[in-house]
C-alpha cells in the first residue's frame, strides 16, 4: 500500500508538471503572437429570430500560429486570464472590433452592432471606461452599437467602483450583457445591481433543449425572465432549425450559432450581410 502510495505521488507531480509545460507553452506562445500581431478577430453574426436579419456580430479573439493555423479562443483565453495578458489582447480587440463595425456600417448603412468580451481583470481597471470610450472615440462607433458582455463570475469579483465604471458606459449608452447566464452562481441580483440589458443564454442550455427536458426549462426561464425585467435575451450556440424554431416561438429574441454561422475574419462581413446568413 505503501508503495502504491508512493507511485501515485509521483504520477500526480508529473501531471502538475506536465500542467505547467503546457501552461507556460501556452503563455510563451501568446506572448509571441501578441508582439508579432499574429492575433485576430473573428466575428460571428446575432440574428432576429424573428426573421434571421443580422443584427450584430460579437468579436471573438483568435491567435494565428507560426504555421498561419488559426487557434479558437477556448484554448488560450483562461491562461491569457491568469497571465494577465487579457489586459492588452483585450484592449487590442476592442479597438479592432470597433473599428471594422464602423467600417461595415459605413459601407452597408445599416445600424450593426457589436459585442466585446471583457474579461474581469479587465472590467476591474480603472481606466475601463476611458479605454472603452477612447476606442469608440478613435473610431467613430456610436456608443449604441457596442455591447460590453462580462459573465457572471466577472460581476462577482465586481466592487463599487466597478460598478461606479459600467454605470457611466451605460449611461452614455453602451450596452452591457451577462454572458454566459444561468452557468455561474446566478445571483439574480445582479440584474439589479449591474445596469444589465440584455442576457446570453448559455450554449450548455440551448444544445441541450430540444432532448433534455431539464434544459428546455432552464431556457425558458431564463428567456421568461429576461421578458419580465424587460431585458433582452439571445440564444447562443444554436447549431439545428429545431433549436431555431423552438426559440422563435419562445418570443422575440435572438441567437447565434453555427447554424447561422461560424465566426469568420472581418473580410467576410460583407459577403455574409449580402447573402443573408441563411444556410
Ligand atoms: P463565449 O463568450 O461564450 O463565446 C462563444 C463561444 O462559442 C466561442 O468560442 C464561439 O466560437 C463558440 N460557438 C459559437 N457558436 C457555436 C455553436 O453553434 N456551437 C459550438 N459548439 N460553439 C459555438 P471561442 O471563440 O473559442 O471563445 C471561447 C470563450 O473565450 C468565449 O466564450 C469567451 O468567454 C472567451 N473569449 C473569446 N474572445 C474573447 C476576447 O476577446 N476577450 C475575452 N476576455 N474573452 C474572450
Ligand atoms: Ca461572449
Ligand atoms: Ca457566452
Ligand atoms: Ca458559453
Amino acid at each position: 500500500a505503501k508503495r502504491l502510495g508512493k507511485d501515485r505521488h509521483a504520477v500526480y507531480d508529473e501531471h502538475l508538471h506536465e500542467q505547467t509545460v503546457e501552461y507556460q507553452r501556452t503563455e510563451a506562445a501568446l506572448r509571441n503572437a501578441l508582439d508579432e500581431q499574429r492575433l485576430a478577430v473573428y466575428f460571428q453574426p446575432i440574428v432576429d429570430l424573428a426573421d434571421d436579419h443580422v443584427v450584430g456580430f460579437e468579436a471573438l479573439v483568435r491567435l494565428r500560429d507560426e504555421t498561419g493555423r488559426i487557434v479558437t479562443a477556448d484554448r488560450f483565453i483562461a491562461v491569457a486570464e491568469q497571465s494577465g495578458l487579457i489586459v492588452p489582447i483585450g484592449t487590442w480587440v476592442l479597438q479592432e472590433s470597433c473599428r471594422t463595425i464602423a467600417a461595415l456600417r459605413h459601407r452597408t448603412g445599416r445600424p450593426l452592432t457589436v459585442a466585446v468580451n471583457l474579461a474581469a481583470q479587465q472590467a476591474s481597471r480603472a481606466d475601463l471606461a476611458d479605454t472603452v470610450l477612447h476606442a469608440l472615440g478613435d473610431t467613430g462607433l456610436p456608443t449604441e452599437a457596442l455591447t460590453l458582455e462580462l459573465t457572471e463570475s466577472a460581476l462577482l469579483e465586481a466592487d463599487d467602483a466597478t460598478l461606479e465604471q459600467l454605470v457611466r458606459l451605460s449611461e452614455l449608452g453602451v450596452v452591457i450583457g451577462l454572458d454566459d447566464f444561468g452557468t455561474g452562481y446566478s445571483s439574480l441580483t445582479y440584474l439589479r445591481r449591474f445596469p444589465v440589458s440584455h442576457l446570453k443564454v448559455d450554449r450548455s442550455f440551448v444544445s441541450g433543449m430540444t432532448s433534455d427536458s431539464g434544459d428546455s426549462t432552464i431556457v425558458r426561464a431564463v428567456v421568461r425572465l429576461a421578458s419580465d425585467l424587460g431585458l433582452e435575451w439571445i440564444a447562443e450556440g444554436v447549431e439545428t432549425s429545431e433549436q431555431r424554431r423552438e426559440l422563435a416561438a419562445m418570443g422575440p429574441g435572438y441567437a447565434q450559432g453555427y447554424l447561422f454561422s461560424r465566426p469568420v475574419p472581418a473580410d467576410q462581413l460583407p459577403g455574409l450581410l449580402d447573402r443573408g446568413c441563411e444556410l
